[in-house]
């Protein structure tokens, strides 16, 4: 199919004083994507793959800087944002003071700006603009939000604008008490966010995500850091879980229609999808275990922070630049997606876990009240670092498994999950996509074929025909078999060779979750689920 890669001459449809700026040079206003591919090329901003997908390097920064996120505290928003590590607060002189800066850079440059939806359902999707220096950021968000239609763009009315300088750091950045000289800061009233000092797109999209997990709850509505998919008979079964468990990679399933990859609301009608992309790993990605992410690779996809030859051939296991290589893409890229990006009230949700301690079993069965304790728990471990010798994995709790991006109080969000999972009969399990038969150094983890049996059998209903037994030290529900699954797997107890040192990893681990869980008892808060986690 012949393609154009003109750079179209088309008068923009805002201008300079729209964007609140002094002055312009180029506007790039909603570019196509071969118009974004050729001023890409131009601006040499990064390179062609072997099949004609851009592939580009994000800079210094390859994963977001949670430590330089800011809300402005101020009336009426202070009231409801849970102030902490997580929600930084940044007083309104500061804000005013980098947002005047951040203006004063950007005028006079050339600009792309991007209009997109977030949120598939219409009664409370919100129209967001990004205004960036790069056509790969441009592009980035195309990918990751909703794409209105020409009708739809042409009177575009943003309720929300993130001013992306990436090259702009606040040197100032002592004085004003901040953290470094990146900022990612948000000023509710003004629906305004303003970044500075990285060019990483994941601050755009996880950014507009923390603001719908502001909105959408303040209205009843339930915002969630979970995949989506639905099978033939239109139940739809939710994922959840922190980076690197697989909510991306266990969503797109050749048996079932993809709904979305990472971010979902759910209302009185059912859920949906907030955004129009995915964002998929690469490291170590094959055409063998994940052929739909690895063929949704093509031209409109955007490749982040890979290795590749100079004939354009990646090298998928290179961490050379960063583990954490990406790939954007149009959901469209998916064949099996479901283009309404919604669904009906989910039928099965399941926690994902990567317990590189080897301790969780690959698939458990959970009570309602285990259902809100691993919720609030939000549990992964991750291996630590690469240097030899060290095989302590590390332990993550972030509460409803994304505290990073959640401005209100976790139990919020709990709650509204409870209710709605009581109110639909929703089941749930736990799924450790970590490491069996020992820990990280000794074991390994789980194979995407082992896990994918045991997400099968959860979807096909097959593990409620199995006999159950419950481990000593979590108390959790496992099958005593499942076909597709070695049966010794299913209980991690047997399957570590070593029984002494597997007793004192779940004691260790159960401590952890312990000591994790006070912040919920004490304090007054009503949401002592204690008695559904472990006991030491
Ligand atoms: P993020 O929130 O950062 O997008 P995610 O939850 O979507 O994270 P994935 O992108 O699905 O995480 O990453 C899971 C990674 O782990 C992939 O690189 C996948 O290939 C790998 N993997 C290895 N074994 C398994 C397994 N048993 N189940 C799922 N993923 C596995
Ligand atoms: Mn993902």
């Amino acid at each position: 199919m012949p393609r154009s890669a003109a750079i179209s001459s088309q008068e923009p449809s805002i201008n300079a004083a729209a964007l609140g700026l002094k002055s312009i040079g180029r506007l790039y206003h909603n570019l196509s994507y071969d118009e974004l591919f050729a001023h890409e090329d131009r601006n040499a901003e990064g390179n062609i793959s072997e099949n004609g997908t851009m592939m580009v390097d994000t800079g210094k920064f390859t994963g977001r800087s949670p430590k330089d996120k800011y809300f402005v505290h101020q009336k009426p928003s202070f009231e409801n944002i849970a102030w902490g590590k997580i929600n930084q607060p940044m007083a309104l002189e500061i804000f005013d003071e980098l947002y005047a800066e951040v203006l004063e850079y950007l005028s006079g440059k050339d600009l792309y700006v991007t209009d997109g939806f977030c949120g598939a359902n219409e009664k409370t999707r919100k129209r967001v603009r990004f205004v960036t220096e790069f056509a790969w950021q441009s592009h980035f968000v195309k990918n990751m939000f909703i794409r209105p239609d020409a009708r739809e763009l042409s009177d575009f009315a943003p309720q929300f604008t993130i001013y992306n300088a990436s090259n702009l750091t606040n040197k100032n950045w002592k004085r004003h008490g901040l953290n470094s000289e990146v900022f990612v800061a948000f000023n509710i009233e003004k629906n305004i966010a303003i970044i500075g000092g990285t060019w990483y797109g994941g601050e755009m999209k996880k950014g507009i995500f923390t603001m719908m997990n502001y909105w959408l709850p303040l209205q009843g509505i339930l915002s969630m850091h979970c995949s989506a998919n639905v099978g033939k008979d239109g139940d739809v079964a939710l994922f959840f879980g922190l980076s690197g468990t697989g909510k991306t990679t266990l969503s797109t399933d050749p048996h079932r229609k993809l709904i979305g990859d990472d971010e979902h609301g759910w209302d009185a009608d059912g859920i949906f999808n907030f955004e129009g992309g995915c964002y998929a790993k690469c490291i170590n990605l094959s055409a063998e275990n994940e052929p739909e992410i690895y063929h949704a690779i093509q031209r409109d996809a955007l490749l982040e922070n890979v290795v590749a030859d100079e004939d354009g051939v990646i090298d998928f296991d290179s961490d050379a630049k960063t583990e954490n290589t990406r790939v954007s893409y149009p959901i469209e890229h998916i064949s099996n997606h479901d283009p309404s990006l919604k669904g009906e009230h989910p039928k099965n949700i399941i926690f994902l876990t990567c317990d590189a301690f080897g301790v969780l079993p690959p698939v458990s069965k959970l009570t309602k009240e285990q259902a809100m304790y691993y919720f609030l728990s939000g549990y992964t471990a991750k291996v630590a670092g690469t240097e030899r010798g060290v095989t302590e994995p590390q332990a993550t709790f972030s509460s409803c498994f994304g505290e990073a991006f959640l401005p209100l109080h976790p139990t919020t969000y709990a709650k509204l999950l409870g209710e709605k999972m009581e109110k639909h009969g929703v089941n749930a399990y736990l799924v450790n996509t970590g490491w069996v038969g020992g820990g990280y150094g000794v074991g390994k983890r789980m194979s995407i074929k082992a896990t994918r049996a045991c997400i099968d059998a959860i979807l096909d209903g097959s593990i409620n025909n199995v006999e159950f037994d419950q481990t000593s030290w979590f108390r959790l529900n496992i099958p005593k078999t499942l076909s597709g699954v070695d049966s010794n797997l299913l209980n991690p107890r047997n399957s570590w060779v070593d029984k002494e040192a597997f007793d004192r990893a779940a004691n260790k681990l159960a401590g952890m979750f312990v000591e994790n869980f006070k912040k919920y008892t004490i304090d007054g808060h009503d949401f002592d689920y204690t008695q559904a986690g472990p006991e030491v």
